[in-house]
């Protein structure tokens, strides 16, 4: 009732959606940047089968999942079936591989958390990442995209959430904020959450897509063209959304109490999973499940500080979705 009254205040509502809507449009990649994220990795398939036959190339992240804006790197999977494969040698002889190819810029990063080889195509243009092996973000990309397909205004909002994101500059895992697949997983739970709900819960539905992944089972349904209209009866707009996402992140998340959780459809208690005290490196200060590696907190990267920085940007948003004339501006104001 409080955004309901709230948006009738806001006699501009109808201008503030189709300015958010033509941000969105402006940020959807063109058909051109697909083709040719498509014929890099083309080029790719063909130097690695050449060593070895078997592997298989998968792209994951924001290249496959619908929210990759414009002029984004691609990330790749290298999948082989072989247990024993030493990853460092792999990616070394690989990077070898790629350097004698005109590929620019290889470099194997051995020692990251997620080991890589990155290059930069000179034909296309672009950046890619590949890693080895890294089957449940592959999974997860499905995931995501599965979403992506019922309800478009998922797309919309996340592309808005992560534009503020990198304006603002909390989309830096290595600074303690958090990475686009937390804010993407951010507004699937949202929109769950939404009375009457947007999306459903699909690892909560009849599993028509079952995968096992490093001993994780990965269930859900995925026929979601029959799901396109679940969220017709939820008429609200995107300029609601957006505002109502900020306020929840800023007034109304039990930050000591809560979990979100896309798995579940629904809030968990940090109690439930002994997530109430820090361990390591791990704070738990802000706590999103990760789908299927339940164990994973993607909060975990935030620390005493960066949760402070969160929260301010949170409510800073949410004031200016209130009160600003033209929050389009404010809201994507560089830090
Ligand atoms: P961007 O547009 O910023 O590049 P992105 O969707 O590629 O966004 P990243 O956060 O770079 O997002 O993550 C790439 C992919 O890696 C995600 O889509 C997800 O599949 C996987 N991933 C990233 N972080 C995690 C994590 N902490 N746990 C599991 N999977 C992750
Ligand atoms: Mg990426």
């Amino acid at each position: 009732r409080n955004l309901k009254r709230h948006m009738e205040c806001r006699r501009d509502i109808g201008t503030l959606n189709f300015r958010f809507l033509s941000i969105y449009e402006s940020l959807i990649p063109e058909e051109e940047e697909k083709a040719k994220q498509k014929q890099l990795l083309t080029l790719l398939e063909k130097l690695v089968s050449k060593e070895w036959p078997k592997a298989q190339l998968f792209l994951y992240g924001s290249c496959a999942n619908s929210f990759g804006v414009s002029k984004s790197d691609i990330d790749v999977c290298l999948a082989i079936n072989d247990a024993d494969i030493d990853k460092s040698e792999f990616l070394l002889k690989l990077a070898d591989i790629l350097q004698s190819d005109n590929l620019q810029n290889v470099q194997a990063l051995t020692r990251a958390r997620v080991p890589i080889v990155k290059l930069k195509d000179p034909v296309t243009g672009i950046s890619c990442d590949i890693c080895i092996n890294n089957v449940l973000a592959v999974v997860n990309t499905k995931l995501l995209r599965d979403y992506a397909q019922i309800d478009v205004r998922l797309r919309q909002l996340a592309f808005i959430v992560k534009h503020w994101a990198k304006s603002r500059g909390v989309n830096e895992t290595y600074q303690g904020t958090l990475s686009s697949y937390a804010y993407v997983l951010m507004c699937i739970h949202f929109l769950q959450q939404r009375k009457p709900a947007i999306l459903p819960c699909l690892q909560g539905m009849e599993t028509t897509y079952s995968v096992t992944v490093d001993d994780i089972q990965c269930a859900f349904f995925d026929q979601v063209e029959r799901l396109r209209h679940f969220g017709s009866h939820n008429k609200e707009s995107i300029a609601q959304l957006v505002w109502a996402f900020f306020n929840y992140w800023a007034y109304h998340h039990d930050y000591a109490n809560d979990v979100i959780s896309i798995r579940t459809g629904s809030i968990i208690s940090k109690r439930e999973k002994d997530w109430t005290r820090r361990k390591g490196n791990d704070r738990h200060l802000i706590c999103i499940e990760d789908p299927f590696e339940t164990s994973h907190d993607l909060g975990r990267v935030v620390d005493k500080f960066s949760i402070k920085v969160l929260r301010e940007e949170f409510e800073r948003a949410a004031y200016i979705m209130q009160y600003d004339p033209d929050p389009c501006v404010a809201l994507f104001e560089p830090y």
